[in-house]
Order: structure tokens, then sequence, then C-alpha cells
């Protein structure tokens, strides 16, 4: 790997701006971010929480509004929203009707008969009724979400240049330099920076032109994505109001979601790759998503293949890949911006520690480590949702009595509760995903491994564990503060009254080496219960990275956990001397 950024290297100032040319554009930057999308923005975000000021440069103009693409933020998400104090500016700016955006709903239509309401599972109960998770999931659509990004990444100080592309990007030991060019005018400056990230999607020019390849399947099938309006599917509607409607008819299957007070958006399994949309009789399937008699404007038709790409590097020198530029999964299960929003967080804190001087080399190295088996993960149970969708409806359908569908009476509703109870069974995994939402375990150098035995992994289920390089257990404090909130942007040490002592030495410590170290006493029970060790340490990124005994030595944890180990920076020459 290139060294890392060395003393004389650093900027006093991690400001964006500080440098303009006649364009407009600063000719250096601390970190420069190719493409604008949810996951650059976050990125963007992250680092000015730490105070480190970025340059977006994105090709588009205005974030496009059709096709929506992510529409669920899942509780993990929302969580880093609540961090970077956007998850409430996030829910009102949401424009599904509320009623509509909890449960998954089981049903013949969207105004036909139901086979089940569902709110099992963490996405949709959430911070409702569950003291494991700081926020429930959102229903939102991307270009909202990539609109509360953009704002609160300005606000932090990020600077977003609107209509320029990269063209070319080299690197050597001291930095990065890219070529950009505006697209209305041809116009190309040339921006040096310490480090570059290519978050620009799944035809990323950073991850071309930086020579790495993608491992994965591409192509596995085509689904169809549509959107129209109907205003009455919600005055006519007699099915409990989803936020995914997953219909199952004999005539064909559909995966709905509602957008706003009018519109809505559908997706469509198991085409051949190589489909014809203009073979595809669209209207025909809009109706019966819909219900028959029920009018409806078509706004957008358009088909996706699925994929599962993953990158093989995530780190080539000062050049990083995060979003879909790194990982493509099918959407079914609504996993990649999700686990997009992670690499962000992630890779941001990680960045300015480097860029403020407290993190080595080795905290670089272990976004790639951390966040490359998740997307592994995630693609592989991505497929699986597509696979159990089609292989439950082919299974169930074959039980179906056509002529019991819509019929009224005891009877044909208590059949219909039987094909609903069936149909749950088979595609449940996709819309109570708690192990990947919430069980993420990071291994890598910077995490301080140790020895006790954990759970084995299951993508639906989540059980709290500060394990090392677990995500760090939720509890609240109060009624409307959560243990994140206490934690604050850098490190932070959880003690158990009896270990007061131990912990401040551990501040003092992470003072002198000029570590962000916040200690929080365990007092609430349900926190002291989750910690049982006497110390634990949490990253920015709420990730347990060390947990230990109070003769612990302070200075070799925080070296480990900041990547320092083999590489003694200078604040922490000066502590040690
Ligand atoms: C149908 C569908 C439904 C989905 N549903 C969900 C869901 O419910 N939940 C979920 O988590 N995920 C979902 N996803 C995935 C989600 O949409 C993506 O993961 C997300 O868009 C990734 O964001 P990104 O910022 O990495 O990339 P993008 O959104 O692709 O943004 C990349 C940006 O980079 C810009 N760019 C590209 N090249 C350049 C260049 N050379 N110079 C400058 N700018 C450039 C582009 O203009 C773009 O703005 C879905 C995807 C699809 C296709």
């Amino acid at each position: 790997m290139t060294p890392s950024t060395t003393p004389g290297h650093q900027r006093a100032k991690h400001d964006a701006r500080s440098s303009n040319d006649a364009h407009g554009l600063p000719d250096r930057v601390p970190v420069l971010i190719i493409g604008a999308g949810p996951i650059g923005l976050a990125l963007g975000v992250e680092l000015g929480m730490h105070g480190v000021a970025s340059l977006l440069v994105e090709q588009d103009t205005e974030v496009p509004s059709v096709p929506v693409k992510a529409m669920l933020l899942n509780p993990r998400a929302l969580e880093q929203f609540r961090r970077w104090g956007i998850a409430t500016t996030l829910r009102q700016a949401a424009t599904t009707p509320p009623a509509w955006q909890k449960q998954v709903v089981l049903a013949t239509s969207l105004t036909g008969r139901e086979y089940g309401a569902f709110r099992q599972g963490l996405s949709f109960r959430g911070a409702d009724d569950s003291d494991r998770v700081a926020e429930s999931a959102q229903l939102v659509m991307q270009p909202t979400t990539t609109k509360v990004l953009r704002d609160r990444a300005v606000e932090l100080g990020a600077t977003v240049a609107l209509g320029w592309r990269l063209v070319s990007l080299d690197q050597d030991e001291n930095g990065c330099i890219a070529e950009v060019e505006q697209v209305t005018t041809g116009t190309r400056q040339v921006i040096g920076s310490d480090y570059l990230v290519g978050c620009d999607g799944a035809q990323s020019t950073v991850r071309v032109s930086a020579g790495i390849s993608r491992s994965g399947r591409g192509g596995v099938a085509a689904h169809l994505l549509l959107h129209w309006e109907s205003p009455e599917v919600f005055t006519h509607s007699r099915i409990t109001p989803g936020a995914f409607n997953a219909l199952y008819h004999p005539d064909g299957n559909a995966l709905a979601v509602p957008i706003d007070e009018k519109s809505w958006c559908a997706h469509v399994a198991g085409y051949p790759v190589d489909l014809d949309l203009d073979t595809v009789d669209v209207d025909a399937i809009v109706q019966r998503i819909v219900g028959p008699d029920i009018p409806f404007t078509l706004t957008y038709k358009g088909v996706y293949k699925i994929h599962e790409r993953i990158a093989d590097r995530y780190r080539v020198g000062r050049l990083f890949l995060a979003g879909d530029a790194a990982h493509l999964c099918a959407p079914w299960g609504g996993h990649n911006m999700n686990a997009g929003m992670a690499d962000a967080l992630n890779l941001g804190w990680k960045l300015a520690a480097t860029l403020m001087g407290w993190g080595g080399d080795a905290l670089l190295d272990s976004y790639e480590a951390e966040r490359r088996p998740i997307a592994v993960t995630n693609a592989v149970e991505a497929s699986s949702n597509v696979d159990r969708w089609i292989e439950t409806y082919e299974t169930v359908l074959s039980t179906i009595d056509a002529e019991v569908l819509e019929a009224d009476g005891h009877e044909a509703e208590s059949r219909r509760r039987a094909w609903g109870d069936a149909l749950w069974r088979g595609v449940r995994a996709q819309f109570d995903s708690e192990g990947i939402t919430l069980d993420q375990r990071y291994h890598s150098e910077v995490i301080a491994e140790d020895p006790a035995p954990v759970t084995p992994w299951s993508a639906t289920v989540y059980s709290p564990s500060s394990h090392p390089g677990h995500r760090a257990p939720h509890a609240w404090l109060s009624a409307q503060v959560s243990l994140y909130d206490a934690m604050g942007i850098g490190f932070s040490i959880l003690y158990h009254p009896g270990d007061a002592t131990a912990a401040m030495g551990f501040v003092a410590q992470a003072n002198r080496i000029g570590i962000p170290l916040t200690p929080i006493e365990l007092t609430d029970p349900i926190a002291a219960i989750r910690y049982d060790h006497p110390l634990t340490v949490v990253r920015p990124d709420q990730h347990v990275a060390w947990r230990g005994s109070a003769d612990s030595d302070p200075t070799a944890v925080l070296l480990k956990i900041t990547g320092c180990e083999d590489q003694v920076h200078e604040g922490a020459t000066a502590a040690l001397s």
C-alpha cells in the first residue's frame, strides 16, 4: 500500500474550498469524491462530522426523480442518519402516506383480497417497541434521501460540483490527481487530493481507471420496474395498507410500493435476461396489480438486471470504492444502498482519522477487510430472496383454488389466511433480515478479537453482543436519549461504575495521543448487562473495537484500534517518550 499521510502532508485546515481557480473548483482538497449519489453524499456527511470538508464531483445537474430505485432505509441506516442529525428530517421528507409505511401485506391485488398482514421483524417494528435499535426502518424514495443527504453534506462544509464528470485519474505517494470536465462546456480542470473515493455507481470510472476487477455473476435475470399514478387505489383498497404489498395471483405476481398519495411503483420478477420490453403487455400487468376497473396512468416502464458483482479490491493506494461502485446485488431485500451507507460511515471516519493524524495505514486497509465480506453475504442473500420469491409463488400457487381466491365468506377467508401463512413462510427472510441489518461483524487488524464464543450468524436473527467487531449493542438512556447519542463523533469508552479510574486512564492517554475518546458510565441496567466487560471501546461507526479488563494497557489498545501498532505517529511518539 502507498504510505499513509505524513505529518508534513497534512493540512492544518481540511477545507475543500481553500484554493479556488477560475472555474470555481478548488485545485487541491483532502478528499475528492466522484459521484454525488446517496453514498458519495453520505461520505461527505461523515467527513463533515469530523470537520473534514470534501469536494464531490457529480456529472448530473439534478437528482433524477424517475425511476425510483431504493425505497427502504433499514434501522441501521436510520441509526446513521440519527448520528448525522437528519433522521427526523428524513422521516418528515418521506412522501408515502403514514398509514402505508409499516407492514408487509400479502394480497391478490391492491384492491383485492388479503392473505395476511405482517409486522414482524425489526424493520417495521423497530424502535417503536424494541430497545435493540435506536431507529426503525423508513420507507423513503431514493431522490428524497439524496436531497436530504446533499443538504446536510453542504451544511457540514462539503462542496458539491454539479455538471462535472471525472475523465481520468492518477496517484503517487503524495496524493491523487483527477482530471474533471464540465459536461456542458467541455472545460477541463485538474484537482489534487490526499484521497479519492469512487462513489460513481455500477459503471464506476474510478474502478475501471484503477484497474480493479470484479467477481461474481452479472445479468442473472431481468425484472420489470413500473411506475404509475392511481389515487383511486387508496380510496378503493380493502386490504390493510402496506409499505410492501406482495401480490400473488394465478395470473402473475408483483411487489408494489406506494410512493406518495397518488403514485405507485412495482417490481415484477422472473423474466429472462434478454427480455424485450416491447413484448410485454405492461398495461395488463398494472391492471392486474391495481385490480380490475381501477384507472391508472403509466408513468415509467423499464427493465433492470440482477447482478451479484463485488469489486476485488476496495482500496488501491489512495483510491477507494464505496457503494454501487464496489458492490451490486439484487434489490430484493433492499440491502445495497443500506450497505453503501455503512461503507460511507466506515470509510469516512477512517479517512478523517488519517487526515487528522491519529489513524494509521492499517486503519485504511481495514475498510476493505471489514466491508467487502458483508457485500458478498448480501449478494448471496439478495439472490436467495429472488429465488425464494419465485419458488414460493410457484409452490403456493399450485395449491390455490382460483374460485375461492376472491370469494366472500368465512371458508374463503380461512383458506386465504392459510395460503398467506405459507406465502409468508416462503418470503419472510426478504422483509425480516435482522441479521443482515444489525449483525454485521467486522474482522480486521484494527479489531481486537477476543476468544469468547459467539452465536452463529443468521441472516434473519439478531442477538445483541459486545464482542469486538459487532455493532455496539443499543440501549435507551432515557425515553428519547439513545446510548448512541451519548457516544459522540469519535471513540467512546463504556465503563461500569467501579471501573471509572481505569476508564479515565484511557481517556487521559487518548488525549495525549490526540484520539477523541468519550467516557460513558454504564448506569442503565440494560446497557450494563449488554456490556458485560469492565471496559468496552466503541468506534465512531458504533462497532465494538475492544473490550477488556481494568488493568489493560491503554496505549497498546489505542494504537491497535487506530491502526498505528506498526506506525507510531507523531502524537503517540510524543506521548510515549
Ligand atoms: C430497481 C432498484 C431498486 C432498489 N431498491 C433498493 C432498496 O430498496 N434499498 C437499498 O438499499 N438499495 C436499493 N437499490 C440499490 C440502490 O439504488 C443503490 O445501491 C444506490 O443507488 C447506490 O448509490 P451510489 O451512490 O453508490 O450509486 P448511484 O446512485 O449510482 O450514484 C452514483 C453517482 O455517480 C455519478 N457518476 C457516475 N460516473 C461519474 C463520473 N465519471 N463523474 C462524475 N459523476 C459520476 C452518477 O451520475 C450518480 O449520481 C435498488 C436498486 C435498483 C436498481
